[in-house]
């Protein structure tokens, strides 16, 4: 982080602060959030995460999750505690668009803004950045702001446990190639202060409902497209079928890796009706990049690997017609 002497300064004294995730966090940004608010009210500061929207209920268990702000429905609370903050974080995004109605607050605001982010496509809002694409996780850049502090010893349980939820979900459980030897550091690190990993992964993973279950199988037997002209496959769910199966917000998290894990499939989407938007999951093998793609046609973007849109004015069926008239211009990428 650049300048930080100038941040740890600031930090000296005792602040109010506020830590946001993005949009419907997942357990790296609300993880993240949570294990750094931890980490600054131990310091001394007053530091509440304020989250722009709900999210899935199998993040409950974090640490810390009673205290934060959901900004729908608290708007008024949410903006007087930002209007008094001396310092705002932004965790896990790197586009103020990634945090809704929020955006343009903190945009406006005066306070000092420190972004924690390893997604592309950076914008230049923050006056401090600890920004790594590299990094596997916003998590792993969260551990790394505790040492330049120099407390280590801070890091308890609870925020260990946050820690690694970010981590471990970031990484597809440690798979993905962005899992450094730095990231097995880290975990060992935390699990020598006595966290027990097998608990945190039933937490997450092993909560399913008999209807999440059942959609599951609905969406893999009748609604999978496989496209493999173009090394392609897809699934697009309509806000009926949400209403129909009862799915809740993170109910359909994942369901993008079934079409991706396919022999010699090398792009993997899921496209998902949720009336205010389109929300589309991008998923890639390889070197086919899938926040360019993201980024290029739908004004999302994430990682090469990993990556978003949220598309507004087009119904469900607009968007994936664009989506199918846009692979012949692809073809060759996605068979090389
Ligand atoms: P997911 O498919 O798991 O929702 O998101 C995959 C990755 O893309 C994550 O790193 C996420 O932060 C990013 N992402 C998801 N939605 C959007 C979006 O609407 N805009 C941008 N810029 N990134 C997104
Ligand atoms: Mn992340």
């Amino acid at each position: 982080m650049d300048n930080f002497e100038a941040l740890k300064e600031l930090l000296d004294q005792p602040r109010k602060i506020v830590i946001f995730p993005h949009r419907k966090p997942d357990a790296d940004a609300l993880g993240a959030s949570l294990a750094l608010a931890a980490f600054l009210n131990k310091k001394g500061h007053e530091a509440t995460v304020i989250s722009p929207t709900d999210y899935p209920d199998f993040l409950n268990w974090l640490p810390g999750n009673e205290c934060v702000l959901v900004y729908e429905g608290n708007n008024t609370k949410a903006e007087n505690l930002i209007s008094e903050s001396d310092v705002l974080f932004c965790l896990d995004f790197s586009s103020l668009d990634r945090i809704d109605n929020l955006g343009p607050i903190v945009a406006k605001s005066t306070a000092t803004k420190v972004l924690i982010d390893h997604h592309l496509g950076k914008e230049d809002f923050a006056d401090f950045e600890l920004w790594n694409p590299k990094s596997a996780a916003t998590a792993e850049l969260v551990f790394d702001f505790i040492n330049l502090f120099g407390d280590s010893n801070a890091i308890d349980l609870p925020m260990a446990q946050c820690i690694y939820a970010g981590i471990m979900t970031d990484t597809g459980s440690f798979k993905y190639s962005s899992t450094s030897g730095k990231t097995h550091t880290i975990i060992a690190d935390l699990l020598d202060r006595g966290l027990k990993q097998e608990e945190i992964h039933r937490n997450i993973f092993d909560v399913n409902t008999e209807n999440r279950i059942k959609f599951l199988g609905y969406a893999l037997n009748e609604k999978l497209v496989i496209l493999h002209e173009y090394k392609t496959a897809y699934i697009a769910i309509t806000a009926e079928e949400l209403v129909r199966f009862q799915l809740k917000t993170g109910d359909t998290e994942g369901l993008v890796n079934y079409p991706l894990s396919i022999q010699g499939i090398k792009l993997a989407v899921l496209f998902t009706d949720r009336s205010e938007h389109i929300s589309m999951s991008f998923r890639s093998v390889g070197d086919f990049s899938v926040s360019e793609f993201a980024n290029a046609h739908f004004n999302g973007g994430g990682h090469k690997n990993a990556s978003g849109a949220a598309v507004k004015n087009m119904t469900l069926d607009e968007v994936v017609e664009r989506f199918n008239k846009l692979l012949p211009f692809y073809r060759e990428q996605l068979n090389k």
